[in-house]
């Protein structure tokens, strides 16, 4: 119709589009109250050394269960949480759910691992960020270095200068990053030497496709030579197969991360899986 035409006669509003828009609405509605009405949850994603295959870390992977929609997936939610600003209380809820549970399961002697929290851009812009995780690691009783911060390699490269700060603001306080989802944004290799991270976790977009695509394989052995080369480790996450698997530890990818090992999980069967597994003393 006319009214879904714009001035050129361009339909810049679909129906599909009124259709997202309405259920972002929905959800931001709904994702006000998810915090209170304890709907979110935190999974946990087994990381694993290579080649002992010993667990050594841990992925904090946020769960929204609603009562009505379902399992809402973080690809579709955390965009609505950062747009509407709800990120800030939901990351600082993970970062203390996650850390308690690394403590917890130390206190436990289920092994000392390193637990891995994602943080969005907005976590990242805010000058709080290094002060909150302080605080968080102190109240929880979680020594600095169990904790590891994800960072897209998009968020780090946004604003080079200011994460070049802020990264070695964390890296000051012994509170280890690592750079996410890596390959598939424009890091220039300058800014990466200067950021203090640990870690590059090679993107699960370059880890599926291994076994067909020789461009992959290709971009995979580059980054792997290339955190060798600036001393950092590399973590491939999605990986799937044990045919991927055999291609990674060959190029000398430290530490994998997927589906082959184990789904993200609640936490106590992450524990379970502890019990059972060789894991870090
Ligand atoms: P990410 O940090 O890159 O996390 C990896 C995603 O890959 C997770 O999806 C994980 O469940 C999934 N995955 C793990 N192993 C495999 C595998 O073998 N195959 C495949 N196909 N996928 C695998 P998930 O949990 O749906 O999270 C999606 C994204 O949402 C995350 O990507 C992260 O960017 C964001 N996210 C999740 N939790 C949080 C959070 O607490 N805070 C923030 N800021 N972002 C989060
Ligand atoms: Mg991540
Ligand atoms: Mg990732
Ligand atoms: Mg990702």
């Amino acid at each position: 119709s006319a009214k879904q035409e714009g001035r050129q006669g361009y339909r810049f509003f679909t129906p599909e589009m009124q259709a997202k828009a309405t259920r972002n609405l929905l959800l931001l509605n709904a994702l006000r109250h998810a915090l209170t009405l304890e709907q979110l949850q935190l999974y946990y994603q087994p990381q694993v050394s290579m080649p002992d295959g010993r667990i050594i870390g841990a992925e904090a992977l946020l769960r929204w269960r609603h009562p009505e929609l379902g399992m809402i997936s973080p690809a579709e939610f955390i965009p609505i949480a950062e747009d509407s600003g709800l990120i800030l209380p939901i990351g600082e809820w993970v970062l203390r759910r996650a850390a308690r549970q690394a403590k917890a399961w130390e206190t436990e002697g289920l092994g000392v691992l390193t637990m891995a929290v994602n943080i969005s851009a907005v976590q990242f812009r805010h000058p709080d960020l290094p002060d909150l995780v302080a605080r968080v690691l102190e109240q929880e009783g979680l020594a600095p270095e169990f904790l590891e911060l994800e960072l897209t390699e998009g968020v780090a490269m946004l604003n080079p200068e200011r994460a070049i700060d802020v990264i070695n603001n964390l890296h000051a306080r012994g509170v280890s990053m690592a750079i996410d989802d890596f390959g598939t944004g424009y890091s220039s290799l300058s800014y990466l030497k200067r950021f203090k991270v640990s870690k590059l976790k090679i993107d699960q977009s370059f880890v599926r496709d291994i076994d067909s695509d020789a461009e992959d394989r290709a971009i995979v052995r580059a980054v792997i030579s290339l955190a060798r080369s600036l001393g950092l480790k590399t973590i491939a996450e999605g990986v799937e197969t044990i045919e991927q698997q055999t291609f990674l530890n060959q190029q000398g990818c430290e530490e994998m991360q997927g589906y082959l090992f184990s789904p993200p999980l609640p936490a106590n069967q992450f524990a379970a899986l502890l019990k059972r597994h060789p894991h870090a003393e």
